[in-house]
């Protein structure tokens, strides 16, 4: 390839990137619950009262402010998501209107129009209630 055509690849390929970089960026929050699962079939251990550590992952997609070089500040992400977060750190999730059938899969639902009117570049909400078990919501 001549010199001249690499020049112009590269040029365009910057170009693009300055006036539009889309990024996702994500941040994980921990907190401890119990739940029990009323739908499960009589004998499932899932039916009984138990607890999990869960780790709900918040990810926001958007364009790269080019002066500041982020989405957004995961401070404001934090600050976001806190009162949501006190509603679910050591509580029952059977007691929280919405929740009373607390799989995954719900509370990823139930966290995601919460937090959707908040973070309208909100693009995923990932809920694991074990280390190798959880759940992706996309909206
Ligand atoms: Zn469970």
């Amino acid at each position: 390839m001549a010199p001249t055509r690499d020049f112009r690849y590269y040029a365009a390929f910057f170009e693009q990137r300055d006036s539009a970089m889309t990024t996702t960026l994500f941040k994980d929050f921990q907190f401890e619950a119990a739940h029990h699962l009323p739908h499960v079939p009589a004998g499932h251990k899932c039916g009984r009262l138990h607890g999990h550590s869960f780790t709900v992952r918040l990810e926001i997609t958007g364009e790269v402010d080019p002066h500041t070089g982020w989405v957004m500040d995961f401070a404001d992400l934090k600050a976001a998501f806190a009162p949501t977060l006190d509603r679910l750190d050591h509580y029952n999730l059977n007691d929280i209107p919405g929740l009373e059938n607390p799989t995954s899969e719900v509370l990823a639902e139930w966290i995601w129009n919460e937090m959707k009117p908040k973070l309208p570049l909100l693009s995923a909400v990932r809920v694991k209630e074990t280390c190798t078990a959880g759940c992706v919501y996309k909206g």
